[in-house]
């Protein structure tokens, strides 16, 4: 977390720890706190702050845009509609929905990541009620063509989600040129605690009426019921504040270390390969693929280095990516692939170190292999 974050937070932890929702002074204290994080929040997306609804984070809003939407247009359609490189939180949710009768359409990506529009075009039906892309995804950081989408559903009348987790903070991101009608943020993928996000859910032209899925007293205009977390909330305020005033200078910063880790590692090693696109892409993302090693040797290889071969939220499970399956990578490569997130807080020397690292570990366990190449 910045620390700049945590500063803005603790206040409301302590001598400000009033419930929002009473209307005492304390109540009110942080009932202003968190009305003015609802604004900070709407303007770094360009949205109005009564089209925002705190939650527990992006999985929460996932969950509750998906769900809240089939359940809301239950009697117009049954037909979903999104992408099989999406996060768990949203893939989950539509497993959840095929078995209350709805079906849904999972569009393929190309090799670069990426979905084509036209794919889109030609899987809606009359019955289809909502589209869910995500605007760039975790593991190879690609940035899907939001815009697109968001015209092609608007043309139809369709209701578009988008799960922002990755790209809030990170890239412009602007609800109204998107198009989108709903949208998911999380405060932890930018310097804000876990367990805290929001959802971006559209009032008027059209006005979106999602249904709630937690019951209860009817905070947050019914849609979220449970005491504001107006700690956790005030985070992203702070984090918002900063992602605006420094995101084109840490963007080029950022993809400049990146840049710097790529062609570390692939100046010195053949048979590399960078998957998703390099043209729609995150600043802080590096997905590279290790021909002729095996996958856990060369994650235990780089135990010192914070890095995976998939996404936090599955790879507990063993199971090569799903991301780069779809992507058209083979297992054994998918296995031997690792992700790198560069951050606000990465130094030069830290990507020389990893770099050196990477390369040393990688010519290693090519050699053990009697794998060809450098
Ligand atoms: C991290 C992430 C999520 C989950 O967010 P939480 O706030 O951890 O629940 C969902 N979607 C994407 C794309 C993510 O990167």
């Amino acid at each position: 977390m910045d620390p700049r974050v945590l500063e803005a937070m603790m206040p409301y932890l302590t001598s400000h720890f009033g419930n929002p929702a009473s209307s005492h002074i304390f109540g009110l204290i942080a009932r202003e706190a968190v009305e003015n994080a609802r604004a900070q929040v709407a303007g770094i997306i360009n949205a109005d702050p009564g089209e925002i609804i705190f939650t527990s984070g992006a999985t929460e809003s996932n969950n509750l845009a998906i769900k809240g939407a089939a359940d809301a247009l239950r009697d117009k359609g049954n037909h979903i509609v999104t992408v099989n490189t999406e996060h768990k939180a949203v893939l989950d949710c539509m497993t959840r929905l095929e078995s209350q009768g709805f079906h849904v359409t999972y569009l393929p990506v190309g090799k670069d990541g990426l979905i084509d529009p036209d794919a889109l075009r030609a899987a809606i039906t009359p019955q289809t009620i909502l589209v869910s892309v995500m605007t760039a995804n975790n593991e190879i950081g690609v940035i899907q063509p939001v815009s697109e989408i968001g015209a092609i559903c608007r043309k139809h009348g369709i209701w578009f989600h988008s799960d922002a987790a990755q790209a809030v903070g990170k890239i412009p991101v602007d609800v109204v040129s998107m198009q989108t009608n709903l949208l998911s943020i999380s405060a932890h993928k930018i310097y804000g605690p876990k367990g805290v996000g929001a959802l971006y859910v559209q009032r008027r032209d059209p006005r979106i009426g999602i249904l709630p899925q937690m019951d209860g007293g009817g905070h947050e205009r019914g849609l979220r019921s449970g005491t504001l977390n107006a700690a956790g909330i005030v985070g992203p305020v702070a984090a918002c504040e900063i992602a605006a005033a420094e995101m084109p200078e840490e963007a080029q910063r950022i993809a400049a270390l990146r840049d710097r880790l790529r062609r570390a590692i692939q100046s010195r090693l053949d048979h590399t390969i960078l998957n998703g696109s390099t043209e729609r892409w995150l600043p802080g993302n590096l997905n590279l693929s290790f021909e002729g090693i095996e996958g856990e040797a060369l994650l235990v290889g780089l135990s010192d280095i914070a890095v995976s071969s998939s996404s936090a939220c599955t790879s507990s499970a063993r199971q090569p990516s799903y991301v780069l399956k779809a992507l058209g990578v083979s297992d054994e490569l998918a296995y031997a692939s690792v992700r790198f997130g560069i951050g606000r807080f990465n130094t030069p020397e830290e990507i020389d170190w990893a770099a050196d690292k990477v390369v040393d570990v990688v010519r290693r366990l090519r050699e053990l292999s009697g794998a060809a190449g450098k």
